[in-house]
């Protein structure tokens, strides 16, 4: 049966973008979308001014969020918000739906059947002062340089990298790192570094380990993408925007060995084909704190879920690292 509009008029129903002039529903809206992460939102537009990005980049962050629809599947029973997302990655709110993604992508691509063994890998640089660009290039040449040595050529037949960058806000310096999921034989730690070293020529911390649960190990590498040191440059401003346009067109995935020819189904997110629109999300919101329970109940249970979370790809496994 159709739910009923939790709104309780009729006009919530109206065209979809009815609400998207109204400075109310834009605060709602904008509060709803960051509503766990309105001081990295803050910090991300203090920082832009930095940046030097294109005003429509900076437009599209801010309206992230807004002409918030909700939308229901009868088949599934399942909620859904649609609004616009400004898809940046380093956008906390956009963060959830990519690496969903990438997990579906990854669970797909990694056959939960193939009994060949997963060795979950971090590279590291040794600390510079280097823009972060550079260190990041220097890295991505670095892992490039790694993957035709015959140490890696024997025992790695495929696998995915993601990079990571973090921030020292002791030394001021970045760490950019790269986590890798591998079709990997074993391979010596030792000797796994020693031959980090000779490509890096000042790095020789590695780690490798055998993977136990591929879920698991694929949702941890996810965690990884796009995974931006906001809390700790709240306060830099500066430093923030320098990573913001590090990254910006950087290609932070990389697909390697026998892993660039997999192709998956394109449609793996079983996404139902019933959507039905509800009601505005602001409207909702507007009746809630009218007093209306049912649409009180609707945002208890849109806030529960997290639409596209990797979690719900492995609804019995908990999330702990390989
Ligand atoms: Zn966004």
């Amino acid at each position: 049966m159709q739910p009923r509009n939790p709104c309780g008029t009729s006009t919530s129903l109206d065209p979809q973008r009815a609400s998207e002039e109204n400075p109310q529903y834009q605060r709602i809206n904008e509060a709803w979308r960051f509503r766990r992460t309105q001081r990295e939102r803050h910090a991300l537009l203090n920082a832009l001014r930095f940046a030097g990005l294109a005003p429509a980049v900076e437009h599209r962050f801010r309206t992230c969020g807004q002409d918030a629809y909700v939308y229901h599947s009868p088949s599934t029973d399942q909620y859904r918000i649609r609004s616009l997302q400004c898809g940046q990655r380093w956008c906390p709110a956009c963060q959830h739906k990519r690496r969903s993604e990438f997990a579906r992508w990854c669970l797909a691509a990694f056959d939960r059947d193939d009994r060949h063994p997963l060795k979950f890998i971090t590279l590291t640089l040794r600390s510079c002062k280097l823009p972060l660009a550079e260190q990041i290039n220097r890295l991505k040449r670095a892992f490039r340089k790694l993957r035709a040595r015959a140490l890696w050529r024997k025992a790695v037949s495929g696998g995915v990298a993601v990079v990571e960058v973090t921030w020292n806000a002791e030394t001021g310096a970045w760490h950019p790192h790269i986590h890798i999921l591998a079709r990997a034989d074993y391979i010596p730690q030792h000797n796994l570094a020693r031959t980090w070293l000779s490509v890096t020529l000042s790095s020789r911390i590695v780690d490798i380990r055998a993977v136990r649960d591929r879920c698991d190990a694929i949702k941890y590498l996810g965690k990884y993408l796009g995974k931006a040191p906001l809390a700790q440059l709240a306060d830099q401003p500066q430093a923030l925007a320098e990573y913001i346009t590090a990254l910006r067109g950087a290609r932070l995935v990389i697909r390697f060995g026998d892993m660039t020819k997999v192709e998956v189904d394109a449609d793996i997110t079983d996404d139902p084909h019933d959507w039905q629109p509800i009601g505005s999300l602001a409207a909702i919101i507007l009746a809630a704190r009218d007093g209306s329970t049912e649409a009180l109940k609707l945002l208890n249970r849109l806030d529960r879920q997290i639409p596209w979370d990797a979690d719900s790809l492995c609804p019995d496994q908990d999330y702990a690292p390989p």
